[in-house]
């Protein structure tokens, strides 16, 4: 296992060591990935990362615009049951 970042919801941004390199000294010395260096690394967690949240952003907007209707079907409802 190369070493790569986490995100958690208590923590945000935890490095997984993989090597140890990075494991002793921190990520500036891994040894993992010869092929990509470190800014390269970062960029792609952080592209990798921007993914994700928009994909997460995008499914909160649908359950905004389902919540929107049924508070909307809901008034409409309630308006209907009082003035009868
Ligand atoms: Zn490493």
């Amino acid at each position: 296992m190369k070493c790569h970042y986490i995100y958690t919801e208590e923590d945000g941004k935890v490095l997984i060591p993989g090597c140890m390199g990075t494991a002793a000294r921190g990520m500036e010395y891994c040894t993992c990935r010869s092929e990509v260096s470190f800014a390269q690394f970062e960029r792609k967690q952080y592209n990798d990362t921007v993914r994700k949240l928009r994909a997460e952003i995008k499914e909160l907007e649908k359950e905004n615009n389902y919540l929107n209707r049924t508070i909307k079907k809901l008034l409409k409802t309630n308006r209907h049951e009082q003035t009868n």
